[in-house]
């Protein structure tokens, strides 16, 4: 499934596993080039709360499209950074929940969530100029932007980030889901530049990125 890339603004996708480094990259990014930070994980994160809220299964795809329907999911810009909101609600700590940690690669498989999301994020690039971290971006949800990063890291280097956060997230099991969807499944875009920040600090991360966008002749 490729989503239909309306007229936008410039963006940088950061796709990659998760705990790989993508939020701490993105976010910095955000703050060095002016670009908005948009994290897609927050949005897909949100929707399951609020369906686990709603008491639905996050099996139960119907259901689930129908409290989509009338959910009433809208961004908001704060401190350079899109935060949503959803029934009104900005679900805050929440997202990190150990049940939105456990059902959110459930919820985020089906299509009905994805194009959703996916016409969210066209909205947000309408008005802005992007950074937006996930697993399909620069894959499906703006293949055509030349701006493309695959952040990576070791099963270990980030296990032990997850650990280090104090959370209780498996992460191996979402990777497998995420990695295996039929639709917009996690993979490697074709003319994504790939780093692996096993061994790197964040700083040498973002100068590797600034220098690629560079090169590719972003002003900077
Ligand atoms: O980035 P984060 O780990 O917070 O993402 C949470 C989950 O949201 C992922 O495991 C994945 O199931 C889903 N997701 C997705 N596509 C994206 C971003 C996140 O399916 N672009």
């Amino acid at each position: 499934m490729h989503a239909s890339q309306p007229r936008c603004h410039r963006v940088i996708a950061i796709d990659g596993p998760a705990a790989s480094g993508k939020s701490s990259v993105a976010r910095e990014l955000s703050r060095r080039l002016g670009f908005v930070y948009v994290n897609s994980g927050a949005i897909y994160r949100a929707i399951t709360w609020h369906i686990l809220q709603k008491k639905i299964h996050p099996e139960e795809s119907d259901r689930i499209a129908g409290a989509l329907r009338v959910a009433g999911i809208t961004c908001r810009l704060q401190d350079n950074e899109s935060r949503i909101l959803i029934g009104g609600v900005d679900p805050g700590e929440h997202l990190r929940d150990d049940p939105v940690n456990k059902s959110v690669a459930g919820v985020s498989q089906f299509p009905v969530v994805r194009q959703l999301v996916a016409k969210k994020l066209h909205e947000d690039a309408q008005s802005h100029d992007l950074i937006v971290e996930g697993r399909d971006i620069g894959s499906v949800v703006f293949p055509d932007t030349p701006y493309k990063f695959y952040i990576d890291a070791s099963p270990e280097v980030r296990l032990q980030r997850r650990a280090a956060q104090g959370e209780r997230d498996e992460i191996a099991i979402r990777d497998r889901a995420d990695s295996l969807r039929p639709v917009s499944p996690l993979v490697i875009a074709k003319d994504a530049h790939v780093i692996d920040t096993s061994h790197l600090t964040i700083q040498q991360v973002i100068d590797q990125i600034i220098g690629l966008l560079k090169k590719m002749g972003l002003p900077i």
